[in-house]
């Protein structure tokens, strides 16, 4: 199985599986990167997943369907240019020969899903399409949901093995390290990774795939209960309450507006 990026609109990332005839796609918010990509290596599009209803997620998939045919498969519970199988917690999704589970994410949209792939069989390593929900260094912005709720996804998606090639649907990874680096100034592994990602970013190459390993020892939002991120949410705002959950909201918030 081969794994890739399609870059589209200015930061997105369609990202691509395939096995040299068939391939499925995520999150095509525009069709033309796609078809082209399809066109110039000749495969087939055999399935699209939708991890929620944002444009920039599902703007393609209308023309991507009357174009091949394929299959739509999305989130129970969000609305969705249909018609397409919906699925949510304990439904697993095949394939190209591969069984992908299914996670409610809830957070940055009510109904957001994300595809978990276990690889077991496959020499592959785990892998994880996880939409707007955990970002490289970060966490999708809470439109539609609670902190507690955005909070309780990430720690499903942490809990995957550290090896699960994680890909996110946004290149936001350099800004949001900017934010870590100022929020957990003293961690090491931050740091190097920092330089890396800049390294890559010079060189127009994707960030991504990160893994669940690296995240949990990089990202802030996975990383709350670490006394160095509460001791910044504290010195952020005073009333930042104990704990997790308040370390997360505090953070979060400060995101929204940390230039
Ligand atoms: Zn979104
Ligand atoms: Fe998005």
């Amino acid at each position: 199985m081969t794994l890739l990026p399609l870059p589209a609109f200015s930061d997105n990332y369609i990202w691509v599986l395939h096995d040299g005839q068939r391939a499925l796609v995520v999150d095509p918010g525009e069709s033309d990167a796609v078809l082209d990509w399809l066109g110039t290596n000749g495969l087939t599009l055999d399935t699209i997943l939708l991890t929620h209803h944002h444009g920039d997620h599902t703007g393609g998939v209308r023309a991507l369907r009357e174009a091949t045919g394929a299959r739509v498969v999305g989130p129970r519970a969000e609305p969705m240019p249909e018609p397409l199988v919906r699925v949510g917690t304990g439904d697993t999704v095949e394939a190209l020969g591969l069984n992908l589970e299914v996670f409610d994410v809830p957070g940055h949209t009510a109904g957001h899903i994300a595809f978990f792939c276990d690889g077991a069989g496959t020499g592959d390593a785990p892998l994880l399409f996880c939409g707007d929900t955990l970002f490289s260094g970060g966490c999708g912005r809470l439109f539609e949901g609670s902190p507690a709720q955005m909070l309780t996804s990430l720690g499903r998606l942490a809990s995957l093995p550290d090896a699960t090639r994680v890909c996110c649907a946004h290149e936001y990874t350099l800004s949001n390290l900017r934010f870590a680096l100022a929020v957990d100034p003293d961690n090491d592994a931050l740091q190097t990774y920092a330089a890396h990602c800049q390294s890559l970013r010079e060189r127009n190459l994707p960030t991504l795939p990160s893994s669940i390993g690296l995240e949990k020892r990089i990202n802030p939002f996975l990383r709350a209960e670490q006394p160095a991120l509460e001791r910044s949410a504290r010195a952020h705002d005073p009333d930042t309450p104990p704990g997790p959950l308040g370390v997360f909201t505090t953070l979060r918030a400060w995101k929204n507006v940390f230039q």
